[in-house]
């Protein structure tokens, strides 16, 4: 059994952490922003709430140089570290206080506390993601092959290029400022680093009941949560793919934070690239109107999927996430079974 600090623990990825790290008889301190969404959390496992294996603390805003010092020096014997919590939404007027200061100051500060409170720490793992890996200028280029050592070259001053591109930042300085402090560290501390890179994350909610109704669907499921309101056959059509064309399933974005954290020692140091491979906004929509008849009527017809399909091949980057693959050894699920279900979890909360 291994002790681990988790933040976030209400998040979509999280929340599937979480779920496989007691599952698997750890024992987890998990951090959430609310005492609401606490008592969900302990509600959905009450046994190990009640012997202690779960325990689940408030910490209310990431964006504080000493957000986790007094949880982590109340938390004897922490082992490992996973990172998170960061935000990933597109309702903001400022992109600076809303995404990047949480993003940066979360990520060095969570740094800075195990530094110096929690000795026994071994490794902290911190969920970066595609977006600090893709180059937008060098997307449509088939020259383009991402991989964990590819940058995204975004800096502070591209900020108000688009909400993406302000996202994109918040992931790339956070995960920047989380390789840095460790090299400056240097001997100083005794954990290692690895970051998790996944571009598009699908698949089930893992408490569908905590989300408040399908309005509260985490970002990138909610495309989906649209389609299945009939959102693409009305005015804005079926979205475009843009360059976030890869993908990857929830389950196995925690399964990778899993192994990474506890079970994988070759992975400190590392970027890890998780991916399944492509998909397009066509694809699911057929998959969609294939397994769930009853939603037929709600997807659009074949001739208006065009615009939802890939770029053509002459306009896409091409990856290679081998090493990452060989590292984890994890076998992705395929585009269809995830699919199939985020719809079934959608489907509990009025999809
Ligand atoms: P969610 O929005 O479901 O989870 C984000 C988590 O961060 C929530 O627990 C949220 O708390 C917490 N959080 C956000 N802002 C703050 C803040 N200012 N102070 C305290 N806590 C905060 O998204 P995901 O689960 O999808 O994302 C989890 C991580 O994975 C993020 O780091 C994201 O960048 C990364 N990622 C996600 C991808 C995806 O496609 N889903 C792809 C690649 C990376 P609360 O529940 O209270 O809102």
């Amino acid at each position: 059994m291994t002790k681990v600090l988790l933040t976030g623990g209400s998040g979509f990825i999280a929340a599937h952490i979480l779920d496989q790290l007691l599952a698997a008889g750890h024992s987890v301190v998990t951090t959430v922003r609310s005492e609401a969404k606490a008592a969900k959390i302990r509600e959905a496992y009450p046994s190990q709430a009640a012997s202690g294996d779960l325990v689940v603390a408030i910490v209310p805003e990431l964006a504080r140089a000493d957000a986790f010092d007094e949880l982590i020096k109340q938390t004897p014997g922490l082992e490992v570290v996973l990172h998170t919590a960061s935000p990933f939404h597109f309702n903001f007027t400022d992109p600076q206080t809303a995404l990047v200061d949480p993003a940066v100051t979360g990520t060095t500060s969570i740094l800075h506390a195990i530094a110096k409170h929690a000795p026994a720490v071994r490794r902290v793992v911190v969920t970066s993601s595609f977006a600090a890996i893709l180059d937008e200028a060098a997307a449509t280029s088939p020259a383009t092959v991402f991989s964990e050592a590819s940058w995204n070259p975004v800096t502070p001053a591209d900020i108000h290029r688009s909400p993406a591109t302000a996202y994109r930042l918040s992931k790339k300085l956070a995960e920047q400022a989380a390789w840095d402090f460790v090299r400056d560290q240097g001997d100083k501390i005794r954990f290692d680093l690895v970051t998790i890179n996944p571009p598009m994350v699908f698949g089930p909610l893992a408490h569908p009941e905590h989300v408040g109704g399908l309005d509260g669907v985490n970002t990138s499921n909610q495309r989906i949560a649209n389609l299945l309101r009939g959102g693409w056959k009305q005015e804005g059509g079926v979205p475009e793919v843009g360059v976030a064309w890869i993908w990857v399933d929830v389950r196995d974005v925690a399964a990778a934070h899993v192994k990474a954290g506890l079970e994988v020692p070759e992975a400190g140091g590392k970027r890890l690239f998780v991916t399944a491979g492509t998909y397009s906004n066509a694809e699911l929509a057929r998959i969609v109107r294939k397994r769930f008849p009853e939603h037929a009527e709600l997807v659009p017809g074949e001739e208006a999927l065009a615009a939802g399909e890939m770029p053509p091949e002459e306009r896409r980057y091409r990856y290679d996430n081998s090493a990452t693959n060989q590292l984890l050894g994890i076998r992705y699920r395929s585009l269809e079974e995830s699919i199939v279900d985020t719809v079934k979890s959608l489907k509990k909360i009025g999809a």
